[in-house]
């Protein structure tokens, strides 16, 4: 552990390192910036967070600006229908996150008359809001004196450290850790710096020791096995579930139907589907056709199952009793799909529009 002058020149080559090599996002208010007066902005801080939660900056950027420019505030995304907010969410995935952005928008517009709250123990009271998130807005935000820790974050402590226990169940020490060598003037700068040490010098493969600015103080580095870290508990395989897809199609429109609100893909539209189940479950029409298996089946991975999907086409003529409408096949981007199930009507006998 280092003494109080120590720490102290750590987070001053942190700060000077960041000052110059930061990373500039479009959400992020660089000190430059803030020089000219500008300052963050919580809900596009926030939205930013909910977007990359599970999701790479390249892939999420995108969809921030459009969120942005269809809801250019909290209020606009608060009074926007939830099935709006679903379809232009479609392709990030994790869709119980969308739901939970719509309703703290509608809290933070209700309760809150519009504005974030500003310390992280009322913003952890917002759905959707977890530790790291309300750390990050009243860091950033806010300059609450509290620290951030993602993966990027958690890499470096880890190396810096040399912190032997593996995670997830380091998680704790590690955020201690981070903790003691938080900048109380530049809380969020301070969290935004290591995060972007994390994600372009300290990288999982190759860290780039000769151009980091806690070179002479990190542990792994001394040593020479900066990759040993952080350490991991074994990975538990992943199991697999199986179902059958079904797609109806009809006037060049397909079958679809809304799932549950509550569970996975909650308030989605999907094609029927049989139950996921870890044996393959006896193919039971859902109504009778003459259908026609694709050749390949779906392969979808979730957080903690794989799933394989069967698909099964049929064109038919009779108007359905099933639950549901007719979505023409030209529509399907203004549906509020899954991934999954764009790549089941991929694999689909669909007739060409
Ligand atoms: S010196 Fe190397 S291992 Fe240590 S924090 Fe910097 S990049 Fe990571």
């Amino acid at each position: 552990m280092w003494t109080d002058p120590q720490i102290t020149e750590m987070r001053a080559a942190l700060l000077a390192w960041y000052d110059q090599q930061g990373r500039t996002l479009p959400w992020r208010v660089r000190p430059e910036d803030r020089a000219q007066g500008l300052s963050p902005n919580p809900y596009a801080v926030w939205l930013s967070e909910i977007m990359l939660q599970q999701t790479t900056i390249p892939h999420g950027t995108p969809y921030w600006f459009k969120f942005l420019e269809l809801y250019p505030t909290v209020q606009d995304l608060a009074a926007a229908p939830l099935d709006d907010v679903l379809t232009h969410w479609a392709g990030l995935g994790y869709y119980a996150r969308a739901r939970n952005l719509h309703k703290c928008a509608i809290l933070v517009t209700e309760a809150y008359g519009g504005e974030f709250p500003e310390t992280k123990s009322e913003l952890l009271k917002l759905p959707g809001v977890g530790d790291y998130t309300a750390s990050t807005i009243a860091a950033i935000c806010f300059n609450e004196p509290t620290s951030i820790v993602d993966g990027n974050v958690e890499r470096v402590i880890s190396r810096l450290h040399r912190v032997e226990a593996p995670l997830p169940k380091a998680k704790a020490i590690i955020r201690k850790l981070a903790a003691t060598l938080a900048d109380p003037e530049r809380p969020g700068d301070y969290g935004q710096a290591v995060m972007d040490v994390g994600a372009t010098v300290c990288t999982p493969r190759t860290p780039a020791c000769e151009t980091c600015p806690w070179a002479h103080w990190c542990q792994a580095h001394r040593v020479g096995d900066m990759t040993d870290f952080p350490k991991k508990s074994p990975k538990k395989e992943r199991p697999v579930r199986h179902g059958h897809a079904f797609v109806l199609v009809r006037d060049g429109a397909v079958w679809l139907r809304r799932r549950d609100e509550a569970g996975l893909l909650g308030g989605m539209m999907e094609v029927p589907t049989s139950a996921w189940a870890d044996d393959m479950p006896p193919l039971e029409w859902p109504v009778s056709a003459d259908w026609i298996r694709s050749a390949t089946d779906v392969r979808h991975v979730f957080t903690h199952f794989e799933l394989r999907l069967s698909v099964h086409t049929a064109q038919i003529a009779d108007p359905l009793d099933l639950e549901g409408r007719w979505v023409d096949i030209g529509d399907f981007e203004n549906e509020a799909l899954p991934s999954l199930f764009k790549k089941v009507l991929g694999k689909a006998n669909l007739p060409q529009t």
